[in-house]
């Protein structure tokens, strides 16, 4: 392609043409001179009987879009994504324009890392690189002519387990909360559907979509659904990927719907690990651990009272690993564990060690760590 456009690079082709090459495709030699010829060339596959019956969705108007899209290596474009498929040949491929976008097939698809007319470069999605999944057949619902129409036929067939972040988000490597025990707690299929309804899934069933749950998306048609991946951890599919984002962690399905927007916790693991423990108590798989009662005075503030109850909560939650361990509790997290604004959540926590019911315990990197009063460390100054 001519750098920077989406038009081919009719120069350095024989006849100035592409379409001859629907039927024969390049080789190796011819695209290694194109790119001496012009270091800065953009590159595109040309769908349909050129690469073996590729087929791309692309997808424009996400808003408009409730097909399936299991893992098949997927392009980031600036308007969307374009998930590259294979059709078998015998499916009579019927090209046309979708409110949401297009299938290309025949047709020229730009591919990374190609430079788009905005200045952005084409991607790849995360994880789904050409390197990472295998070209998934087309599901049917795409060729009503040749499917059953249904959007969900391609979850019956068996789900391919494929390489997926569970295993980098760190679910699975939280160091001193979780550990192995959160992640086989997540790969078992029972546990999951106990967890799910608390999330606002009543979906029953792996692969089967149902509408996302994600805070913000409200998508009239299902976008969601569970899907296990090949560390055997089930992770929650946000098909329309609104926020960029295809795979989320159960944990950050909760931790969304607690902050009021998706968050990406894979890089603080563990902040992950806690909202994976939370939402196994909340889903009474998980007993919360004793935590010592506390009697605030009748005069303490309701911001106190909140952030107190949430701090037992969160080392009720935190102490099923590390019974009696400090822990962290920022204005920031305090906020959206507690369900109080900032300011109330800090206004909580300085009172509460004033009156040394938090008792500051030492720092670990910068992040003050707290005891609670009546723990093995903690005192508490009124009932002394
Ligand atoms: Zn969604």
């Amino acid at each position: 392609m001519k750098p920077g456009t989406k038009h081919p690079y009719t120069k350095l082709l024989t006849n100035g043409s592409w379409t001859a090459r629907r039927d024969k495709p390049t080789n190796e030699r011819e695209i290694r001179d194109w790119f001496a010829r012009d270091p800065n060339c953009g590159v595109a596959v040309i769908t349909g009987k050129a690469s073996g019956n590729l087929i791309a969705v692309d997808v424009d108007y996400s808003e408009n879009f409730s097909l399936p899209v299991p893992p098949s290596p997927q392009v980031i474009t600036p308007r969307g994504f374009r998930s590259f498929y294979q059709v078998t040949g015998s499916e009579r491929v019927r090209v046309k324009k979708f409110d949401w976008g297009d299938l290309l097939y025949g047709q020229l698809a730009i591919l990374p890392p190609s430079i788009h007319p905005n200045g952005e470069r084409y991607t790849w999605s995360d994880f789904l690189t050409p390197l990472q999944v295998e070209i998934d057949d087309l599901p049917h619902a795409y060729l009503p002519d040749v499917g059953t129409g249904s959007s969900d036929t391609w979850t019956r067939k068996q789900v391919r387990e494929y390489s997926l972040l569970a295993s980098r988000s760190g679910v699975c490597e939280t160091g001193t909360i979780t550990g192995d025990a959160l992640r086989s707690l997540y790969s078992t299929e029972e546990i999951v559907w106990k967890v799910a309804p608390v999330l606002g899934i009543k979906e029953r069933r792996l692969g089967h979509a149902f509408c996302c749950v994600l805070p913000g998306h409200q998508e009239k048609n299902p976008s969601g659904s569970l899907y296990r991946g090949d560390n055997g951890v089930i992770v929650y599919h946000d098909f329309h990927r609104r926020e960029g984002v295809e795979f989320y962690t159960l944990a950050e399905v909760r931790a969304a719907q607690a902050y009021g927007h998706t968050v990406r916790l894979r890089d603080r693991r563990p902040e992950l690990a806690v909202w994976g423990i939370r939402l196994l108590v909340e889903a009474r798989v998980l007993p919360l651990a004793p935590v010592p009662e506390v009697q605030l005075p009748g005069d303490a503030p309701w911001s106190a009272q909140m952030v107190c109850e949430g701090f037992r909560f969160l080392l009720g939650c935190k102490w099923i690993h590390t019974p009696g361990d400090p822990s962290p509790f920022s204005w920031r997290f305090a906020s959206v564990w507690c369900g109080v604004s900032q300011k109330q959540a800090g206004k909580g926590i300085q009172w509460l060690i004033r009156n040394r019911v938090l008792i500051p315990a030492g720092k670990h990197l910068r992040t003050t760590l707290f005891h609670i009063a009546g723990s093995a460390d903690g005192q508490c100054s009124w009932s002394a």
